[in-house]
C-alpha cells in the first residue's frame, strides 16, 4: 500500500534521540538484588527497592537495550486496572475487585506522582479512554459495560453515535463508552527513559546487552551468568515478561502473541481538525480483534491491534506485511478523511497473554528468585504493581497484595507443541467468527469461558 511505502520498519518511541546508554557487564559482581530486564516491571522493581532501602546494592541487566521489549513498543494506554479490565476481574476475583480496583487505582497515583516528582517528560495524560462500538451487538455491550464500572464508583458514560461522532469523527462509529479516571496515554520510552536515569541516580548499576543465560543455585546465592560476566546476588528478580523465561516453567504460563503497530507522519492542522478528538483520549474499539490508537504529542496517529498472531513455537518477526497493510487498510475506513497521510513507522511486538489475561507471580530457589510477569497487553501501569509484588515476596511479607488470589495462584497453563499453536489457533479463528456473528461466542469460547481460560491481547 502506497501509505505504507517510506514508513521505516522501527518503532517510533525508540527511533528518537535521548535514549541513554550503559556498558554490557564484563566479568564477575555481586549483587543485592539483581533485576533481570529492563522494561518497566525491571526498571520500577529497581527503583522501589531503592527507595525502600538505599543500602541495597542493585543490579540491573538488560539483554538488549532498556525498553526494548514491550515496554519500548506499546501503544501508550496507562489504565489503573490490574486484572485486564473490570469484567475480568470481576469474573475471576469477585470477592477482592473492590481491593484490586483500590490497589490499581493507587498504583496509577503513584506513577503520575512519580513522573511530577522527578519532571519525567513522558507526556502523561490522564485522560481516559473512550471504546467505540463499530458493530450492532457492540453498542448492547458498552451499555451493559456502562452499568458496571458506575457500580464500581467509575466515571463511565455512554455516548450515542452523534454524540460520539461529534466527539471523535469516524463514519465507522455506532456509539461509544466514554471512560474518564482510569488512565490516560504516555510515552512509554520518556518514562522509561526517566526511570532508569532516576535508577541510576539512586544508584543501580545498569548494564545492556546483557543476557542471562542461567541461573543457579550457590550457597545462599544464586550465580547468574551472562554472555561475558557472573554475578553472585543474594536475591533475583526476574522480569522478562514474554521472552523465554531463564526460569524454563515459567514459559509455560505465557503465551508470546505478535502484535503490530503503525504510526502516521505529524497530521497537518486541517486533517487534525477532521477528526475532532478535543480531548486526545485513547481509543479503542469493542470487538474480540479490536485496534487501540491514538495521538502523539507532535500530533501523529498511532494505530495498532487488531490481528493477535501466534507463531509455532512462539516465534515472531518486528515486520508482518500482511498484517501491516490489514492495519492501513483498516486506519483508512475508520478515517476515510486522512486519505493520502501516510505511515512512518511499523513494528511489532510480544504480548505477553497468559490464559486469565492478568499477570502472575511467584518464587523459585528457597524465595531467592521472584518473578512477576503476563500482564497480557495491559502492563504499562500494572508493571509497577508487579514489581511491588516481587519485592513483596522476595522480602517475605505479607501485605494488601500477596493476599490477594491473583498473587497466591498461578494461571492455567498453555498445553505445550505441538498441541499449543492448534489450540490458539482454534481460538483465534473463533473469536473472529465471533465478531462476525454478532458477539455469538460459539461451542469452543464457550468450553473455554466455563473454564475461565482464552487469550488475549
Ligand atoms: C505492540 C504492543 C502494544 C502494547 N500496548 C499496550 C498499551 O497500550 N498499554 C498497556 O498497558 N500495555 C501495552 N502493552 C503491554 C506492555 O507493553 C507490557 O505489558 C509491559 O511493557 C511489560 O513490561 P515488562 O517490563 O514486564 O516487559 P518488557 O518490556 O517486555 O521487558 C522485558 C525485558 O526483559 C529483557 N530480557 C528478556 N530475557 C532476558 C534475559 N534472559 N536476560 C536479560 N534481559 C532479558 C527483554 O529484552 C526486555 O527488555 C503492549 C505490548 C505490545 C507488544
Amino acid at each position: 500500500m502506497k501509505a505504507l511505502k517510506d514508513a521505516a520498519p522501527r518503532v517510533f518511541w525508540t527511533d528518537r534521540p535521548g535514549a541513554p546508554a550503559y556498558h554490557p557487564l564484563d566479568g564477575r559482581t555481586t549483587a543485592d538484588l539483581l533485576v533481570v530486564g529492563g522494561g518497566f516491571t525491571g526498571l520500577w522493581a529497581a527503583v522501589l527497592a531503592k527507595e525502600e532501602n538505599p543500602a541495597c546494592d542493585v543490579v540491573l541487566v538488560e539483554a538488549h537495550s532498556i525498553a526494548y521489549g514491550g515496554t519500548g513498543r506499546n501503544g501508550g494506554f496507562i489504565s489503573d486496572s490490574l486484572t485486564h479490565g473490570l469484567s475480568q476481574g470481576l469474573k475471576l476475583w469477585p470477592g477482592e475487585m473492590d481491593t484490586l480496583l483500590a490497589l490499581g487505582r493507587e498504583n496509577l497515583a503513584a506513577i503520575a506522582a512519580f513522573v511530577e516528582a522527578h519532571g519525567i517528560d513522558a507526556d502523561l495524560r490522564l485522560v481516559g479512554k473512550t471504546t467505540v462500538a463499530v458493530a450492532a451487538h457492540h453498542v448492547a455491550e458498552l451499555k451493559a459495560a456502562e452499568r458496571l464500572h458506575r457500580e464500581h464508583g467509575e466515571d463511565a458514560v455512554f455516548v450515542g453515535r452523534d454524540e460520539m461522532r461529534t466527539d471523535v469523527d469516524s463514519p465507522t462509529y455506532l456509539g461509544g463508552l466514554r471512560l474518564r479516571g482510569a488512565g490516560g496515554i504516555l510515552d512509554p520510552a520518556k518514562l522509561a527513559w526517566g526511570l532508569v536515569r532516576v535508577a541510576e541516580k539512586l544508584g543501580v548499576r545498569v548494564y545492556e546487552n546483557t543476557a542471562v543465560a542461567g541461573l543457579e543455585r550457590s550457597g545462599a546465592k544464586v550465580r547468574v551468568t551472562t554472555g561475558s560476566g557472573m554475578i553472585d546476588a543474594a536475591q533475583v528478580l526476574l522480569a522478562t515478561n514474554a521472552y523465554p523465561s531463564p526460569l524454563r516453567r515459567l514459559r509455560n504460563f505465557v503465551l508470546p502473541v505478535w502484535d503490530y503497530v503503525l504510526v502516521t507522519e505529524p497530521l497537518s492542522a486541517s486533517q487534525r481538525a477532521s477528526l475532532g478528538w478535543a480531548e486526545g483520549q485513547g481509543l479503542t474499539d469493542a470487538g474480540n480483534q479490536f485496534h487501540y490508537y491514538r495521538l502523539t504529542a507532535d500530533d501523529r496517529v498511532l494505530w495498532g491491534g487488531y490481528d493477535a498472531i501466534y507463531n509455532f513455537g512462539g516465534a515472531g518477526s518486528e515486520q508482518r506485511d500482511a498484517t501491516h497493510d490489514l492495519l492501513a487498510r483498516h486506519f483508512f475506513e475508520t478515517f476515510p478523511q486522512l486519505d493520502g497521510v501516510r505511515f512512518t513507522h511499523r513494528w511489532g511486538g510480544m504480548i505477553d497473554s497468559t490464559s486469565r489475561f492478568t499477570p502472575f507471580f511467584g518464587t523459585a530457589m528457597g524465595g531467592r528468585v521472584a518473578y512477576a510477569l503476563g500482564y497480557t497487553g495491559l502492563g504499562v501501569g500494572a508493571s509497577r504493581f508487579g514489581a511491588l509484588v516481587g519485592l513483596d515476596l522476595l522480602a517475605r511479607r505479607s501485605t494488601p497484595r500477596t493476599e490477594l488470589r491473583m498473587v497466591r495462584r498461578p494461571p492455567v497453563p498453555f498445553p505445550p507443541e505441538p498441541v499449543r499453536w492448534p489450540v490458539v489457533e482454534v481460538t483465534r479463528r473463533a473469536l473472529a467468527r465471533a465478531d462476525e456473528n454478532g458477539g455469538r461466542r460459539g461451542p469452543w469460547l464457550g468450553l473455554l469461558d466455563r473454564f475461565g481460560v482464552g487469550f488475549d491481547s
